[in-house]
């Protein structure tokens, strides 16, 4: 076991890195464990049109890669490892991760979300063969191709939009009437005109696992009953995220989606009682907003009160 260190951070996406941004400049000298997928969800994105100061936009991984050079300037250090078990019930607290153990005094949650997937064994079986949650990794290997996107909210809209530059038709499949899209972005992939809507319609099974290449879709419309054959050579979800907050199951509150429970100021309790000292911030404790600068914010908060929880036990 190393010295135990005043803050670690589990996660290095937009709220990991503003957490540490704000813990390091305190002088706390964090250590971001960077967590299973490093720079989290916006190392994965296109550009990012929403976060203020960039007018013009700026790519999410380079705003990523900005945040940790920020973060390191300050004395941040950065490890790729992950949490693998964690006993909160000694302080400070003791984390076991795939790099060793680790103490801590403070604990900052920012593990994120990871993608949902329709959980059909088809899908499941081609992962990877024509079937992928992130445009943006896998969308190159579809040029000239035909492809499906699977969701109703702006995650399927900005990839659809995105796989345009590859494929030759795009086709959303929505499981409902109305949308749950903003504004903007539906309507810019309505005015596409290589990206056709299709709603009440859902994904009953992916062909081509025996060939292990997406070959096309059985789908169903939701209100007449009627089958039908998609063919399209790849399948792309779009369809929210699952919170990675499951090593804390037991240990700290979780609502029935499996996010943590926070208070106002991103306090963690166990049982409806405050936990001293652990903090959660990021899409792993925000089942509503689930913004990158949503995220900058919580993670500001959850660094500012473990620097007061430190001052009041006298580091
Ligand atoms: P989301 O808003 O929760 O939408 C998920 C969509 O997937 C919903 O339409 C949902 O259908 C559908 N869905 C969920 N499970 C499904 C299943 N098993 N089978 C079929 N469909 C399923 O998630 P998101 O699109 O990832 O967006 C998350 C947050 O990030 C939002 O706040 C969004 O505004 C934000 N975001 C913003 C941008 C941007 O501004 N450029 C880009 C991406 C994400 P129902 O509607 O029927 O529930």
């Amino acid at each position: 076991m190393t010295d135990t260190r005043d803050t670690v951070i589990l996660g290095s996406g937009c709220a990991g890195l503003t957490a540490a941004i704000y813990a390091a400049r305190a002088g706390l000298k964090p250590l971001v464990l960077e967590g299973h997928e490093p720079g989290g969800q916006l190392s994965i994105t296109t550009l990012v049109e929403n976060f203020p100061g960039w007018p013009d936009g700026i790519q999410g991984p380079e705003l990523i890669d900005n945040m940790k050079k920020q973060a390191a300037r300050f004395g941040a250090a950065f490890q790729l490892a992950h949490l693998k078990q964690v006993e909160l019930n000694t302080h400070p607290f003791r984390l076991h991760t795939s790099a060793g153990e680790v103490s801590t005094r403070t604990l900052i949650v920012a593990s994120g979300a990871s993608a949902r997937w329709l959980g059909l064994p088809s899908e499941q079986a081609l992962i990877g063969h024509g079937v992928s949650s992130c445009a943006t990794c896998d969308g190159f290997f579809f040029r000239g191709k035909e492809i499906a996107v699977v969701g109703g909210g702006d995650s399927a809209m900005e990839e659809a939009l995105f796989l345009t530059r590859f494929a030759t038709k795009v086709t959303i499949l929505h499981r409902r009437e109305a949308f749950r899209a903003s504004k903007i972005m539906l309507e810019r992939a309505m005015a596409h005109p290589n990206i056709e809507l299709r709603t009440n319609t859902v994904v009953d099974e992916v062909l081509g696992v025996d060939e292990l290449d997406v070959r096309g879709l059985r789908l169903r419309d939701v209100v007449t009953g009627v089958e039908s054959i998609l063919h399209v050579n790849g399948l792309f979800l779009g369809i929210g995220h699952i919170p990675n907050a499951k090593m804390f199951h037991g240990q700290i509150d979780l609502d029935d989606e499996g996010y943590i429970r926070t208070s106002e100021n991103v306090l963690v309790t166990h049982h409806g009682v405050l936990v001293p000292g652990i903090y959660a911030c990021g899409d792993v404790q925000d089942r509503r907003y689930r913004q990158a600068i949503t995220a900058a914010g919580t993670g500001c908060m959850a660094a500012l009160e473990a620097e007061k929880f430190l001052e009041g036990h006298g580091r």
